[in-house]
């Protein structure tokens, strides 16, 4: 199974109510409201006969105001730092 979660890619303001442009809390906003569909997700895995092996990862990071920079089409640590994790469930 291949499941894109474009929830935290921006524009992600949608998720604090207000909010007029992104932010990292309006990423973290949105991270929690992927976290919370993922549980269902992993638990109905869990009940399968055989473990699914899952990668989580992003297509690339993002710039919050680090040394100046907004978003993700540009070259800088941050964004070019992508989160990665593979488990069992
Ligand atoms: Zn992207």
């Amino acid at each position: 199974m291949f499941l894109n979660v474009s929830a935290i890619h921006g524009p992600n303001r949608y998720f604090v109510e207000g909010a007029k442009e992104d932010s990292v809390e309006t990423q973290r906003a949105a991270l929690r409201y992927v976290d919370e569909a993922l549980g269902p997700l992993f638990e109905a895995m869990r009940k399968r006969a055989r473990p699914a092996y899952c990668l989580a990862f992003s297509d690339h990071g993002t710039a919050y105001g680090e040394d100046g920079y907004q978003g993700h089409r540009l070259a800088h640590d941050v964004v070019w730092t992508v989160p990665y994790r593979e488990f069992l469930v």
